[in-house]
């Protein structure tokens, strides 16, 4: 019935969908868009390793179109940067995040840490630490409950202004954790200079991490170093039982994957967190 009604939606859509390409349809759409309405957050579990316990959860993003239907932050995210209101954005995922993590703490009966992916173009905003500190005492949710998830590509650019946002921000007491870690270009030595206290690494790197030498010698490095630096690692796409098994062998710390749980709404997540609480 659903798939019917998306079809004769199709039918009556507004003729401007079928001529005007997609790009164009979805930055004006988002340009409208009150951020309230068509934008959620949805959250993704992340596991200690050996104990299998929750220890935080992931921001993702979700923008559902009116006629497109679920766009992806792969999308969405780069034109938001591109017609210049990614800023907004980013304050409204935080914003959400702070209200429903109170919300968390009431119904579990316990606070969950949540790790918000920041755009690069995000970083370099003037007195950015402050804003988020001002929004967290606000919410009244503890720093240490917040972590800021910086690409590795985007963040170690502007180099010297970096290390400076990165510094006060562990200074307030907010988490920095360096994603999609081994994509990007940096040499490794650069992780000494800049103040992250995580390591996400790369969902290419754990793909049949199991079968693969060519992965398990890199991730095993990637955790060996981290840990020497000490930083706490979270290995990223975790999908089967044989990789969660390497992974441990391997002591990475957390891990997050469709082996635990997809991305999902709020109210999901607030079920499953109870369904494990109860395990
Ligand atoms: P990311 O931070 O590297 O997030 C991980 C992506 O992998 C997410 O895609 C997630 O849904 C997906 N994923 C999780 N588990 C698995 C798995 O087991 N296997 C596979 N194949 N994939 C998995 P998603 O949600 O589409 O987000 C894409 C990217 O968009 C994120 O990459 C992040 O960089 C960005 N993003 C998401 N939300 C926000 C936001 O609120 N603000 C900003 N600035 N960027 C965001
Ligand atoms: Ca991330
Ligand atoms: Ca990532
Ligand atoms: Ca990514």
């Amino acid at each position: 019935a659903a798939k019917e009604q998306r079809n004769s939606y199709r039918l009556f859509a507004p003729h401007w969908t079928e001529t005007l390409p997609r790009q164009l349809v979805l930055e004006n759409g988002l340009r409208a868009t009150a951020l309230d309405g068509e934008l959620e957050v949805f959250y993704q579990p992340q596991m200690d390793c050996r104990s299998g316990r929750l220890v935080g959860l992931e921001a993702l993003t979700r923008w559902n179109h009116p006629v497109l239907g679920l766009i992806s932050p792969q999308e969405f995210i780069p034109m938001a940067e591109e017609i210049g209101i990614i800023a907004d954005m980013d304050e409204w995922v935080l914003e959400n995040v702070c209200r429903q993590h109170v919300r968390w703490e009431e119904v579990l009966g316990y606070p969950v840490k949540v790790a918000v992916n920041l755009s690069a173009r995000q970083l370099h905003r003037p007195h950015l630490p402050e804003r988020i500190r001002q929004l967290l005492q606000r919410h009244k949710v503890d720093p240490s409950q917040l972590e800021i998830e910086i690409t590795e590509s985007a963040g170690l650019t502007k180099a010297e202004a970096t290390i400076r946002l990165l510094k006060e921000l562990r200074r307030i007491g907010i988490g920095t954790a360096i994603d999609d870690f081994g994509t990007g270009h940096s040499a490794l030595a650069y992780l000494k200079k800049f103040d992250f206290s995580v390591l996400k690494i790369d969902k290419t790197f754990i793909r049949g991490l199991d079968h693969d030498p060519v992965n398990r010698a890199l991730v095993q490095a990637i955790v060996g170093m981290a840990h020497a630096l000490g930083l706490k690692t979270v290995a990223e796409g975790v999908e089967t039982e044989a990789e969660l098994e390497r992974l441990k062998q391997i002591g990475c710390d957390a891990v997050q994957g469709y082996l635990f749980s997809q991305p999902l709404p709020a109210s999901e997540m607030e079920k499953f967190l109870a369904s494990i609480r109860h395990r």
